[in-house]
């Protein structure tokens, strides 16, 4: 099949194998043109097929030279349409690890369930060369299914107290207009927590430890976002920072239940705002991602999910001395969050308008970005070539 990018809203309805492939290839060699990471030997990756989740992966396994499970929720190919962009990458990371002789299997479905939950640990039991030493947990999902009860939770993303009313950008018109966002009310932050907050990560951890699937000085990690004031009212202080909130709260219990069953540590590490599946669909962040890509870039330290992932392994996770704020969090978005950069996107965004858009911000890099999440955009691909879409993730096929 000839295999063109379909846009509809804030997601592309296609996926091109050959452009996530090499998406993957590019990722991987980015990590084997650094140092090897001393790091962990069995990883476990919850949300591991694209953004953050997959960086997570792809430098566990290519930086430490570690066994990978990893869980996911993709679609998977028919004969008329392609499957999501997670499961090609997902096939082309556990091609690239079969090369290197690295175990790499992958569980698609639910994470939030009790049955992905059992799968999992039975690969560990029954086929991963050892225990877990790491748990990456990067889930970004819109809803979730109460495993016990069978509830249906909707996460949004709005503000509490009253209307935002900012700036904000089409991507694909290249439009600058006004958006009002209504707040939320309290059901709105409640579904919100239990799709986005800790709940499901305690499951995992609870169900892991119960098993006995975890090494001694296992560490687990999930991932976060804070931000710049512009951004605050529809991330940090909306429904989506009152579940990273209870994401945080977690992570300090977990932390004392891990050292004391395991000697192991939980942490939460907040990363950059970065062009992925998850970050397009909320409103006003595009806008500020531009003028952040364009600030960066212009200073040489702007970061993709496997520069910061890198990082977080390489001078954090696994370095002797891993420096934290005053709530123990790791920050990686530190370069992000200098004055410098912020006073300069700040400059930007009240100067932005549809007439200098193009100029003023990165919005080129943005779409790029878009475009290439679903493995377009890569000169290194003749989209008018037909390519085989049907592509098997190969440890899910020899189910
Ligand atoms: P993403 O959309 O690229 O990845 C989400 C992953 O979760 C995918 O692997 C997907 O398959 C998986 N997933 C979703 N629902 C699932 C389910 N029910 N069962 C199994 N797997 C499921 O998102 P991302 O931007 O990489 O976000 C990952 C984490 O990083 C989130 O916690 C997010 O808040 C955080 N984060 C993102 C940014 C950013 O700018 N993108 C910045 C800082 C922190």
């Amino acid at each position: 099949m000839i295999v063109q990018p379909r846009v509809r809203g804030f997601i592309c309805i296609t996926a091109h194998p050959t452009g996530c492939a090499n998406n993957i290839k590019e990722q991987i060699k980015y990590v084997e043109d650094h140092d090897k990471i001393n790091g962990a030997k069995n990883v476990l990756v919850i949300g591991c097929s694209t953004g953050y989740g997959l960086a997570s992966r792809i430098v566990a396994a290519f930086g430490s030279g570690a066994n990978t499970l990893g869980v996911a929720f993709e679609k998977p190919p028919t004969d008329k349409k392609t499957a999501s962009p997670g499961w090609y990458n997902t096939a082309a990371f556990e091609q690239e690890a079969a090369k290197k002789g690295l175990y790499a299997r992958t569980i698609n479905g639910d994470a939030f369930s009790n049955d992905i939950k059992a799968q999992t640990i039975d690969a560990i039991k029954n086929e991963m060369p050892g225990n877990i030493d790491l748990v990456v947990y990067s889930l970004a999902s819109p809803r979730r299914i109460d495993p016990n009860t069978g509830e249906i939770y909707n996460s949004c993303l709005k503000p509490i107290g009253q209307t935002f009313s900012n700036k904000t950008v089409d991507v694909h018109k290249g439009e600058v207009t006004n958006v009002s966002i209504e707040p939320a009310n309290e059901d709105d932050i409640a579904q919100t927590v239990k799709v986005m907050g800790g709940e499901d990560w305690q499951l995992w951890m609870d169900a892991l430890l119960d098993a006995d699937v975890l090494a001694k000085g296992c560490k687990t990690v999930a991932y976060t976002y804070i931000g710049p004031e512009i951004t605050f009212p529809v991330y940090h202080h909306g429904t989506i920072g009152r579940a990273k909130q209870h994401l945080e709260q977690t992570a300090q219990a977990l932390d004392q239940q891990l050292q004391q069953a395991i000697g192991g540590n939980a942490y939460i590490s907040v990363n950059k705002a970065l062009v992925t599946q998850a970050s397009a669909a909320i409103p006003v962040v595009p806008l500020y991602i531009s003028l952040l890509y364009k600030v960066m870039k212009d200073k040489g330290n702007h970061e993709g999910c496997i520069e910061q992932i890198y990082r977080l392994f390489a001078d954090r996770l696994y370095s002797d001395n891993m420096p934290v704020d005053d709530k123990n969090r790791i920050r990686i978005d530190d370069w992000e969050m200098q004055d410098d950069v912020q006073q300069a996107v700040i400059e930007k965004w009240l100067q932005v308008t549809t007439e200098n858009l193009e100029n003023i911000s990165d919005i080129k890099g943005y779409r790029d970005d878009f475009y290439k999440l679903f493995g377009f955009n890569r000169d290194d691909v003749d989209y008018n070539q037909e390519v085989d879409i049907e592509l098997q993730i190969p440890s899910i096929r020899e189910d």
